[in-house]
């Protein structure tokens, strides 16, 4: 729990100066005022989630009917094609029909004193989503806007972003800012996203510019610094906007507290006071003083222990900046998971989702079947009612279908996914894993894995980023793998189970918050999931745990699971029950946010 630490700076043009340190809890002395507070915070919840029983439409008529005809089904299931592997076009990319997605979910709370928050960030899912950050800011962003603050995200308009889910996008202004001497012409849209405001905004030059958000032949580090002050200037000089608060995610608008404080508050830019929220410190935004000149501020000023150096770096020549530290120093609040994330249960449920073939709740779990038949059948693995791709009158193949959705690096815990591979080809499951690798080398290994694994009947490897996929394994998987070395948060567990898929997680972070051993006796009302770090011994000497990272304890936790799976069926779907029933919603921790806001 160190990391999880809300440290309230109410500065107002004073600052803190955190001592910077490469683990992951942050010390923090205070410079001009007189107090800090610093605070733990937990949530867990146990409310139900609201999923409308109507949508998941399977009568088990249906359902027999279903089975009998294969291809195409009566209520529920309709006129569902099962997809294959040689389709023309894979199942994962045919035309869905918009979400519709409104902010009406969360309606029933509303916050007296509505503030205005903007949220200025690099990602917002789905239109421009790596990993959990676009997740979080929409599903906050939606939260708030529901509970009856008005929220806008500015987000660059990446040349990635596929146009067609904006709705009502128009541009709204022509405004110039500045970057390394020049002031660039640059235009403001408006558009609305799952019924978020968004401002989009799109420089002249070459920045974001690419097939993707991230890793374009552009220099990311200067885009952002770019991009961080854009988002100033549009508010002060094109539209006078001002906010109570002006929320930055991550290292990318790590300078916007800095350029708030010591350039447009001293204009005309008063109001607003500043939260960071650190989702991930791997990546800190390593910046030299010339570059974070380009932006307009003077870099040596801020080369100083109590700003922007990278303490790690004092005495290396040259020293380095890091844009994650001086928005540390330079925000009113920073919050680093000190409050758990939620997921978005409008995006992120299976008796709506615009993704599945058939839809399913927590009652009426029974379409969460179809789509792993669609699933297996659309990636070529054997399915229930086949086996050696030959009909099977009789459903006999029970394979456990694990999931792992991920991006592939280190803190994933890659030898475990490369090992759950094995692992579960003997014990005869199936596993699919959808990951997309930034690093080289990691991508090579994985290919590698691929090209061994992807003709057969029970791994697929699928090195890409398909949301619209990753809504399918999810709704097919029988289990979610979460390995991870580190995890601040995670949010494929919460949304594993929000689909009806048990967590087999690392007991770390936010996984260990989030998910409770099934054999952990003292934990029994809350069990969901299995924790990598408890092994077999659990059952024999109660309580011994053991704590690693190592391919053995993996093992056990798959063992267990796949145990249960197979022996103890009802107890099984009774599990799938609990965890679809999890609150791992906004609706709690959303009003955490709103108090933040407040108290500064
Ligand atoms: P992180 O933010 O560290 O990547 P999280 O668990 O917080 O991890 O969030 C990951 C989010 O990104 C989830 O919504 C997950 O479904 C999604 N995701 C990760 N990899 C992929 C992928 N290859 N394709 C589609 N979605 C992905």
């Amino acid at each position: 729990m160190g990391s999880r630490v809300i440290m309230e700076c109410a500065v107002g043009g004073k600052f803190f100066s955190p001592i910077f340190s490469s683990t992951r809890s942050v010390a923090v002395e205070k410079r001009k005022l007189p107090s800090l507070h610093k605070k733990i915070k937990f949530c867990s919840s146990k409310f139900k989630i609201q999923a409308s029983q109507a949508e998941a439409h399977l009568s088990p008529e249906a359902e027999l009917q279903a089975e009998k005809r294969g291809s195409s089904t009566g209520v529920g299931v309709g006129e569902l094609i099962w997809p294959s592997p040689s389709d023309g076009t894979p199942f994962w990319k045919k035309d869905f029909p918009s979400s519709g997605v409104s902010p009406e979910v969360f309606a029933d709370v509303k916050d007296s004193d509505p503030k205005h928050i903007i949220h200025v960030t690099a990602e917002m899912a789905p239109i421009a989503k790596v990993g959990g950050l676009g997740d979080v800011v929409t599903g906050l962003a939606r939260a708030c806007l529901s509970r009856g603050h008005t929220v806008d995200i500015m987000l660059p308009f990446y040349e990635c972003i596929q146009k067609q889910h904006i709705k009502d996008l128009t541009v709204i202004t022509k405004y110039n800012s500045y970057h390394d001497g020049n002031w660039v012409p640059t235009t403001a849209y408006r558009g609305v996203v799952s019924g978020i405001p968004v401002i989009f905004i799109e420089p002249s030059n070459l920045f974001f510019k690419g097939q993707y958000v991230y890793g374009g032949s552009y220099n990311e580090l200067e885009a952002y610094l770019f991009f961080s002050r854009a988002c100033l200037e549009w508010m002060q000089q094109v539209t006078s906007t001002q906010p109570d608060i002006i929320h930055v995610h991550e290292w990318q608008t790590g300078a916007l507290p800095l350029l708030y404080w010591d350039i447009y508050h001293h204009l005309s830019l008063k109001k607003p006071r500043i939260v960071l929220t650190i989702h991930n410190m791997e990546h800190y935004g390593e910046c030299s003083k010339e570059q974070l000149s380009k932006s307009g501020l003077e870099g040596s000023v801020y080369a100083s222990i109590d700003k922007a150096v990278d303490d790690r770096t004092i005495g290396h020549n040259p020293e380095r900046l890091s844009l994650l530290k001086g928005g540390i120093v330079y925000s009113n609040a920073v919050v680093y998971f000190g409050i758990l994330n939620g997921i978005d249960i409008t995006m992120w449920n299976p008796a709506t989702d615009i993704f599945l073939p058939v839809k399913f709740n927590d009652q009426k779990p029974e379409g969460k079947k179809f789509c792993k038949y669609y699933v297996q059948r659309g990636l070529g693995l054997a399915s229930e009612g086949t086996q050696d791709g030959n009909h099977v009158p009789d459903i006999t193949y029970k394979a456990p279908l694990v999931v792992c959705i991920t991006r592939l690096v280190p803190q994933k815990g890659l030898h475990l996914i490369s090992h759950a591979i094995k692992h579960i080809e003997e014990l005869g499951g199936q596993m699919v894993i959808l990951g997309k690798a930034s690093d080289v080398r990691v991508q090579t290994e994985f290919e590698g894995l691929a090209k061994l694994h992807n003709q057969g009947p029970c791994i697929r490897i699928l090195l890409m980023f398909s949301d619209e996929l990753s809504h399918m394994l999810y709704a097919a998987a029988d289990m979610v793998l979460v390995p991870s070395i580190y995890e601040p948060c995670g949010l494929t567990q919460m949304i594993g189970m929000r689909y009806g898929a048990v967590p087999v997680v690392r007991k770390t972070g936010g996984l260990a918050d989030t998910v409770f051993d099934m054999d952990d006796q003292s934990n029994h009302n809350k069990a969901n999931g299995y924790s990598i770090c408890v092994c077999i011994y659990l059952f024999i000497f109660d309580r011994f745990v053991f704590e690693g990272i190592d391919e053995g304890s993996l093992n056990c936790a798959l063992d267990r699971a796949f145990t249960y799976f197979r022996e103890k069926p009802d107890e099984w779907n009774g599990i799938i029950k609990k965890v679809m029933e999890v609150d791992n919603s906004w609706n709690n921790t959303a009003g955490k946010y709103v108090e933040l806001y407040h108290s500064i």
